[in-house]
């Protein structure tokens, strides 16, 4: 079934998705304005998903809010059931929703299998995590009364995501929500809607009941607004860019919804000079150039101890030399296409600016030959704390490096920023190495390590990075609320 969903995807996916997932698609399938979402590596139209009215994205805020009660009323144990028949059904497609992934959004096929097999990992673990929705007994001052705490479901989620990661980003909203047993109403991203309304289409099939997982497209103001601003919607899960983060924080203040914000990074990567230098370059490079930098943990700023620097310099380049840009499809392509033309000029602003301040251009620099949206895989050396790729998320495939001998000034220079989501330490002093971690601002540290996104664990950040946990039993409980009850007896 899906599968043939899947396959017409090179027809009319989302009006036909869309039809599955959302109350009055039929005026839908007449809409004008319809949006088409195109393959950043050709430029070539791969589908198109209808534009919803604010009054059409009301009906499917009322149809996820009268499908609640039947949903959080089911036994966690059977929600868990659908979610691991959810699972199952994304790894038995995963070869057509990596394609579909990789159509639409640029990233190498072996990056989007990837993430496929994450997004069944989300689905896989909170399964099983929704049987341990377990409250508490408090002990109680007095004889003649009890107290239990128990959790409750929020009610409606709102769920916002971004490009960069349209299955798993999907998955880490998804999977916690409805195995909480709240009912979602999710607005990926124009650029890639379609792999979230192949992942819709499957949880239909796995047994999500109508009406407890609705998928919106179209105007992104229309949208939010509608989300933001109507009583029914408990919660706002969002995931994207810190700017877009604060408006949306602001538009909840008036129903004073719960909020689960994942926002921007600028991951520091601090490489000691007792490292393992084949191992720390191989994973900075990893780490660096995965989905062509446009992740929200990828390393921004690299800090190389100056008595390893040339050594680990060596390395590094050694590594960024073997990337190819290509065609996700060519399984020679090991750099991605930028996501579109406003991505591609946000790299070239923060290199012309590094270069305009005195860093060195050591590999790249420019728009690669091939055309389209590629960037060369660059390195700017001689980066300094001034420049915009010492201050904002670049989001591209820009390493900026520079060398340290006095590892408090990296440290200030690491917690000056308003951002605290992620950041990486190699070397092999393990005391030098926690202390580090510990004394950093972030909500996530890779210690000699760089793969963080895993559904067992936590992810998030701390100060304009985010509020909440998404992964791991804290994952779970984001998406629900205490309640206390006191017992006289
Ligand atoms: P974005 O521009 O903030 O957009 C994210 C989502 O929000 C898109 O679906 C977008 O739709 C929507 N949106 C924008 N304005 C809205 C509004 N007024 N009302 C409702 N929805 C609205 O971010 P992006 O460029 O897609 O994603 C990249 C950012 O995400 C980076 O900053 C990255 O660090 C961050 N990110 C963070 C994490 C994390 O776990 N912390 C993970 C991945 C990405 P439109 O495009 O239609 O406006």
């Amino acid at each position: 079934m899906q599968y043939a969903s899947c396959k017409s995807v090179e027809e009319r996916p989302g009006v036909q998705w869309g039809e599955l997932e959302i109350g009055g698609a039929s005026e839908a399938r007449q809409s004008e304005d319809d949006s088409a979402v195109r393959d950043p590596a050709t430029g070539a139209v791969v589908g198109h998903v209808p534009a919803l009215s604010a009054d059409m994205v009301g009906a499917a805020v009322a149809a996820a809010h009268a499908a609640f009660a039947g949903w959080s009323g089911l036994a966690p144990q059977e929600r868990g059931k659908v979610l691991r028949r959810l699972a199952a059904l994304i790894a038995d497609n995963s070869a057509d929703l990596a394609s579909l992934l990789t159509a639409e959004q640029g990233k190498p096929l072996a990056e989007a299998r990837a993430e496929i097999g994450s997004a069944a990992a989300y689905f896989d673990f909170f399964a099983e995590e929704a049987r341990r929705l377990d409250g508490e007994i408090v002990a109680s001052p007095r004889a003649d009364s009890r107290i239990l705490v128990a959790h409750k479901p929020v009610g409606v989620v709102a769920a916002i995501t971004p490009w960069n990661f349209p299955a798993s980003m999907v998955a880490r909203k998804l999977a916690p929500a409805l195995a909480a047993g709240c009912t979602v109403v999710l607005k990926p991203a124009p650029q890639t809607p379609l792999t979230a309304l192949a992942i819709a289409a499957l949880a239909r099939e796995a047994g999500v009941p109508e009406g407890a997982l609705q998928v919106v497209t179209g105007d992104a103001a229309t949208i939010g607004a509608v989300l933001t601003r109507d009583p029914r919607v408990a919660m706002l899960s969002f995931t994207g860019s810190t700017a877009t983060g604060r408006r949306l924080y602001e538009q909840c203040a008036g129903t004073i919804k719960k909020l689960g914000l994942e926002l921007g990074g600028h991951a520091p990567f601090i490489v000691f000079p007792d490292a393992d230098l084949d191992k720390a370059a191989a994973a900075a490079v990893a780490a660096k150039f995965r989905n062509a930098g446009q992740t929200c943990v990828c390393p921004n700023r690299f800090f190389v101890h100056a008595e390893i620097y040339e050594a680990f310099l060596e390395r590094f380049l050694r590594e960024v030399d073997r990337l190819v840009p290509g065609d996700g499809r060519d399984p020679k392509s090991t750099l991605a296409p930028l996501i579109d033309v406003a991505a591609l000029a946000k790299v070239e602003r923060h290199v012309a600016d590094a270069l305009a301040r005195g860093a060195t251009l050591t590999r790249g620099g420019r728009p690669a030959a091939i055309g389209g949206t590629w960037y060369e895989a660059t390195v700017l050396e001689n980066v300094d704390a001034e420049m915009l790729v010492s201050c904002e998320e670049t989001f591209g495939p820009v390493a900026a490096i520079s060398r340290f001998s006095d590892i408090g000034e990296v440290k200030a220079q690491v917690n000056a920023s308003p951002y605290g989501l992620a950041g990486y330490v190699f070397g092999r002093d393990i005391s030098t190495l926690l202390k580090t971690a510990e004394s950093l601002d972030l909500g996530m540290v890779g210690i000699n390590a760089v793969h963080l996104g895993l559904e067992m664990a936590p992810i998030g950040g701390v100060k304009q990075s985010g509020l909440g946990r998404e992964g791991g039993h804290a994952g779970l409980l984001d998406y629900c609320e205490q309640q206390y009850l006191l017992i006289g007896v």
